[in-house]
């Protein structure tokens, strides 16, 4: 027998469940754990989540409020679901109220119901079911619409217009009380599948890949695809799910970045029809709610998504793909610090199902447990059509004059190859125009007064920018420290180079791709879709060049600046750059032509740029695989990072080391744990906030855990100060 009071997920940032009572009348029904409950919280009404009934010893306080409302009849999330929240919320050490509203599209999160679009029909009655038909032999058109509706079943009001029934004659009928309305959800799919034949022919080592992971369907085991740039990775996991599909399993697809959805959702459709959706946020309220209940009940066989997708409900899992899984926009850097791999690879152990993470650049982390054999290796060294990798060469900048970045030799083969009809790529990973303006008497630079940054200057429409808290000024016209005015712009962005290269080259188009050139909806698809057309242009671009696009015609690759990164002050920099490069460097010659790549280096002979230059990716990660065990760094050792900010460097500072005189009095704190900080945060002021850190390594994940536990216990008592701000980061990834 239930009791009357229950446990509550309550959307707040505070560790507890709260306790609630349930009213008189609804307390014979037998709550499941994840229902959805209206609850007065302070003064608002939030929706929580039945977590379970109170343990029975708990003392009956008169103050506990009654909830408001039963949301759902049944949990919408199912019990694997619900325990990956719970193990989501103690790995991440975020509270679990916040966490389960991750699980939710925002209209469930604000209580909506859980239905499709709902349309009303036109339902005969019992009454009207044995009506005599002799009866209406004065209203022929009554006697029609019955019979029809006898005949048909369920009509709705446009389908009987269209068959010539009035809703006049509907009334009459309605009021005889022969038919009924009835409201009916309108399902997004249709429910048929399509049997489409696989046209191309696999390569042998697609054969071999594609055997091995179907072979494990039903067991929780990870593959980490490692195949070059074009050597059909997508390939391989379309196949792979339409054996999944064919036995009436449903595959759930991650991909680092919504400009890739519209690509991937289009070679989908081909092979799956309309048994396909894709989820991320550009698609509004109602949009994401029907992709949501679609996948939760089946409807949908594949569901491709970005980042949060990780958390969607799936009738019938069978397996979950993680491509570019290297990318670092798996993981939120924000609030609920999660990485959607490691999430995808929890769930997957949950449900008993394979994952497989693709990538021509495997992060360190996959790479070193596929070595050390917790996950699967398979490999693909072959492009899929036969082309070539492409070669890369390297261009010595010491001694040379530039002209906007570009050397007299790159801008040559950028010509020839455009007048071959070929499309050419240049890469530079910074938008706008230049990285700050000077004055040219004094030296004054633009400083974002909110952050330790420049501001980045912009063309069309020219402002001021800083691209770490996206704040907007002006361009100054007099200089706030001499008076003077006049400027230079000083450094290289995107923006500047496709100026120069749109005077340059006059008779070609050139399209910059960066966020700041697709902020508009459809305007990537726009860019895609150029690009498709296959006529010599060229590209400029950020990052978002680099991810996963197949362009065809480009045969040349420029990187502007290759050394920008090998030096950077985060142990993860090089291996960062070594991603980026080779992913921006395979969407050269990807078909029939072959591709080249011109890596501009001022240090050609250092280490890490001679391995890059051989094209050898795996080699180069393995070296700093070496590296990071040698130093004990991640993976080779575990890492929480306590941030804390605030409106003074001090009072964040002092806050942590008030965090670290309480770890020290732990006996948690045994020799195996590393401490590091307090420390300024790499970029100490950010958006008008000062930013210390302090970080935890050990090479135990448990004594971490139990360490972060004891941490957070402390952090979250109710006599801590409300002027700084922290959060908990595991596993982070980034320093700034
Ligand atoms: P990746 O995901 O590794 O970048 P894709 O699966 O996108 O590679 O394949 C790259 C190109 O090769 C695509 O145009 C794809 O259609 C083609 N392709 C893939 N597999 C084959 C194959 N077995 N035979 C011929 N072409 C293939
Ligand atoms: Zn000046
Ligand atoms: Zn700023």
């Amino acid at each position: 027998m239930p009791g009357d009071l229950i446990d509550v997920l309550v959307p707040v940032p505070l560790l507890e469940k709260f306790t609630y009572k349930v009213p008189k009348g609804n307390q014979k029904r037998k709550l499941k754990r994840g229902v959805r409950l209206k609850v007065p919280f302070g003064n608002r009404i939030l929706i929580g989540i039945f977590w379970n009934y109170s343990d029975s010893s708990k003392p009956k306080r008169a103050s506990y409020k009654f909830i408001k409302e039963i949301l759902d009849e049944d949990a919408l999330l199912d019990k694997a679901l619900l325990d990956l929240a719970d193990w989501s919320s103690r790995y991440y050490h975020y509270p679990l109220g916040e966490v389960i509203t991750y699980f939710f599209p925002p209209s469930l999160r604000k209580g909506k119901e859980a239905k499709f679009k709902e349309s009303t029909y036109w339902k005969v009655t019992d009454k009207g079911d044995f009506f005599d038909l002799s009866e209406l032999k004065r209203a022929p058109s009554q006697r029609e619409g019955l019979v029809l509706l006898r005949e048909k079943g369920d009509l709705s009001q446009k389908s009987l217009r269209a068959y010539g029934i009035s809703s006049v004659t509907l009334n009459n009928l309605y009021k005889k009380e022969l038919i009924q309305k009835i409201s009916l959800e309108q399902l997004p799919v249709n429910s048929h599948r399509i049997e489409a034949i696989d046209k191309k022919k696999l390569t042998s080592e697609q054969n071999i890949s594609v055997q091995a992971i179907s072979g494990e369907f039903g067991n929780d085991k990870t593959f980490l695809l490692n195949g070059v740039t074009g050597s059909g990775k997508t390939e391989v996991y379309l196949r792979c799910i339409r054996k999944l599909v064919d036995q009436g399993k449903q595959a759930l697809v991650l991909i680092p970045e919504i400009g890739l959805a519209p690509q991937a959702e289009r070679r989908f459709k081909e092979l799956f029809g309309d048994r396909v959706a894709s989820f991320h946020s550009a698609k509004n309220e109602r949009e994401r709610l029907d992709v949501w209940l679609g996948a939760q009940r089946g409807l949908y066989d594949i569901v491709i998504g970005t980042r949060s997708s990780v958390f969607i409900p799936m009738k019938n899992l069978g397996m979950i793909v993680v491509d570019e899984e290297h990318d670092a926009s798996f993981k939120q850097t924000e609030r609920f610090r999660y990485s959607a791999r490691d999430i995808a690879l929890y769930r997957a152990k949950l449900s008993k199902i394979p994952t497989l993470l693709a990538s021509a650049t495997p992060s360190v982390e996959s790479m070193s447990n596929a070595l050390n054999g917790k996950y699967q290796l398979l490999t693909l060294k072959q492009r899929a059509t036969g082309a070539d990798l492409p070669s890369f060469v390297p261009l010595d900048l010491k001694g040379k004059a530039l002209k906007e970045g570009f050397s007299e030799q790159l801008l040559e083969e950028i010509g020839s190859e455009l007048n071959n009809n070929n499309q050419v790529l240049i890469f530079l990973n910074r938008r706008g125009f230049a990285c700050s303006m000077i004055c040219k008497s004094c030296g004054w630079i633009s400083h974002c007064d909110r952050c330790d940054a420049h501001m980045t200057v912009h063309s069309n429409p020219s402002h001021l920018q800083c691209h770490h808290c996206e704040h907007k000024k002006p361009l100054y016209t007099i200089c706030p420290s001499c008076q003077h005015n006049e400027f230079e712009s000083y450094g290289i962005g995107t923006e500047r180079i496709e100026d120069y290269l749109k005077k340059k080259f006059r008779q070609f188009p050139v399209l910059r791709i960066d966020s700041d050139s697709t902020r508009q909806k459809d305007s990537f698809k726009n860019y895609l879709k150029i690009i498709d057309e296959g006529k010599p242009l060229i590209l400029v671009g950020t990052q978002m060049l680099a991810k996963g696009h197949h362009f065809p015609e480009v045969t040349l690759v420029g990187i502007l600046d290759a050394d920008s990164g090998i030096f950077s002050a985060d142990f993860r920099g090089s291996e960062r750059v070594a991603q980026l490069i080779t992913q921006v460097s395979g969407r050269a010659g990807r078909e029939k032509k072959p591709g080249k790549v011109i890596l501009q280096t001022y240090c050609q002979e250092h280490p890490q740029i001679e391995e890059l230059l051989k094209g050898d990716y795996e080699t180069f990660i393995k070296k700093i695989i070496e590296d990071r065990a040698s130093t004990k760094s991640p993976p080779f050792s575990f890492h929480v990072k306590l941030q804390a900010e605030s409106f003074n460097g001090l009072l964040s500072r002092d806050f942590l080391s008030s965090c670290l005189d309480y770890l020290n009095k732990s006996q948690l704190m045994n020799k195996d744990i590393k401490t590091v900080g307090p420390l300024p945060s790499l970029m100490e002021k950010k958006s008008g906030v000062y930013r210390w850190e302090i970080s935890l390594f050990s090479s135990s994940r448990k004594s971490l855990h139990s360490l972060t536990d004891h941490l957070q216990s402390f952090l979250y008592l109710p006599k801590q100060t409300r002027k700084v701000r922290w959060s908990i980061d595991v596993d982070p990834i980034s320093t700034m």
